[in-house]
């Protein structure tokens, strides 16, 4: 997951900070903080796992999309927008292909290296990997491919 610099939510753009500085919300310290006149969300680098940083910007991403639609939560606001950002970075994190883009050209099998003779080898994989979620270029395959390049066989 990659923190932007910005991020909309409705009709606003809100800018993202990493910051050293305290982060107070009513009287607590905590780890993130969104100003909705300001537009901005802090998230706190007291979190210096990149972990706890994205789940601290999807916490303050759902407080800004409640707060756009409106929602009243009522007295277990927090606790459910807690909940709610850790199962939704759960789900992200561990579901990747469904935020992956597709080009749908899972026909058109990319071969750049037709010379080398990878099947030899065992290797008949393709660049682009269709059957696990398809569409988008498997690393590690490349890495395969440029290593027999880099080696001559
Ligand atoms: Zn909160």
């Amino acid at each position: 997951m990659n923190i932007p610099k910005k991020v909309k939510v409705g009709g606003f753009d809100y800018e993202i900070f990493l910051t050293d500085e305290e982060l107070i919300v009513d009287y607590q310290q905590c780890t993130g903080k969104i100003d909705y006149d300001q537009q901005t969300i802090k998230i706190s680098k007291v979190l210096r796992a990149k972990q706890g940083q994205e789940q601290t910007f999807i916490h303050e991403l759902i407080h800004a999309i409640a707060r756009d639609r409106d929602l009243n939560w009522g007295e277990e606001t927090e606790k459910n927008t807690e909940a709610l950002a850790n199962g939704l970075y759960q789900v992200i994190k561990d579901n990747p292909e469904i935020f992956q883009h597709q080009t749908n050209n899972c026909n058109v099998t990319i071969k750049p290296f037709e010379q080398q003779d990878i099947s030899s080898t065992g290797d008949s994989k393709s660049l682009v990997d269709c059957q696990n979620g398809g569409g988008f270029v498997n690393p590690k395959t490349i890495e395969e491919a440029i290593l027999k390049v880099i080696k001559g066989n």
